[in-house]
């Protein structure tokens, strides 16, 4: 298994190196980027790193070096390196510019693509289709969609908005988007799908949080019942006079 595992990870080293050097033809990337430097103040970058939790970026930047020296000293000096997710990545809380986006959209797009001009195989894009996708979830989207277009699905959300006088009948809201949510859930209770009874008005937001706490599948109305009891008197409390 380790030795997979390495091979594994040896391929996919090579890989990101392949794409670097279609990317960057110049050669600009690791040792090779003008700023990477061998002489930083290794105490320093450690002490940066471990005491006051900086990450390669700000460090790079203190010491005038590239993130790769700053990982390369790391790692040299078996330092564990975090995890760069959430608060510990460098662009936690930030934004791109809108150029930097453009511009790496471009990179991403053109012949410094590492997949330009490349097409997958026949077999690849066998895999990647329809039942054999990671995604499928037995072909229920298309079924929905085609539901979701249908005279009867459209009549029936109107009325719903139409009962609920085009209001959230958990925060109360009338502006902003309104969606109808199916009480009993659309892919579990087929026969509940245009059943006014088991439509209700939600805001968007409302729509998102109960869908969040009670997931999007086997949704029922007791499920409902529960969120806008416990939030309906939460909101109440808040905002309600
Ligand atoms: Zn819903």
């Amino acid at each position: 298994m380790g030795e997979t595992k390495t091979n594994d990870e040896e391929q996919k080293s090579i890989n990101i190196k392949k794409g670097l050097k279609k990317r960057f033809p110049d050669g600009r990337f690791g040792k090779n980027n003008p700023n990477f430097k061998y002489d930083i103040d290794i105490k320093k970058c450690i002490f940066l790193y471990d005491i006051c939790h900086k990450n390669s970026t700000e460090i790079a930047k203190e010491l005038k070096c590239t993130k790769y020296c700053i990982l390369k000293v790391l790692h040299d000096n078996n330092i564990k390196v975090r995890n760069s997710k959430g608060k510990n990545n460098g662009m936690y809380g930030k934004h791109h510019t809108l150029e930097h986006k453009k511009h790496i959209s471009n990179i991403n797009k053109g012949p410094l693509n590492a997949f330009y001009g490349k097409k997958h195989t026949k077999e690849t894009l066998e895999k990647l289709r329809g039942k054999n996708s990671h995604q499928w979830k037995g072909g229920i989207s298309t079924e929905n969609n085609i539901i979701r277009k249908r005279p009867e699905y459209l009549e029936w959300r109107t009325n719903v908005y139409k009962r609920d006088n085009y209001t959230c009948v958990v925060s109360g809201k009338k502006s902003g988007k309104l969606v109808v949510h199916h009480l009993d859930s659309f892919a579990k209770f087929p026969e509940r799908r245009f059943d006014i009874e088991n439509g209700v008005t939600l805001s968007k937001e409302m729509h998102n949080k109960f869908h969040k706490q009670y997931g999007t599948h086997n949704n029922t109305k007791i499920q409902f019942i529960d969120f806008k009891e416990r939030l309906g008197d939460l909101w109440w409390k808040n905002c309600g006079n």
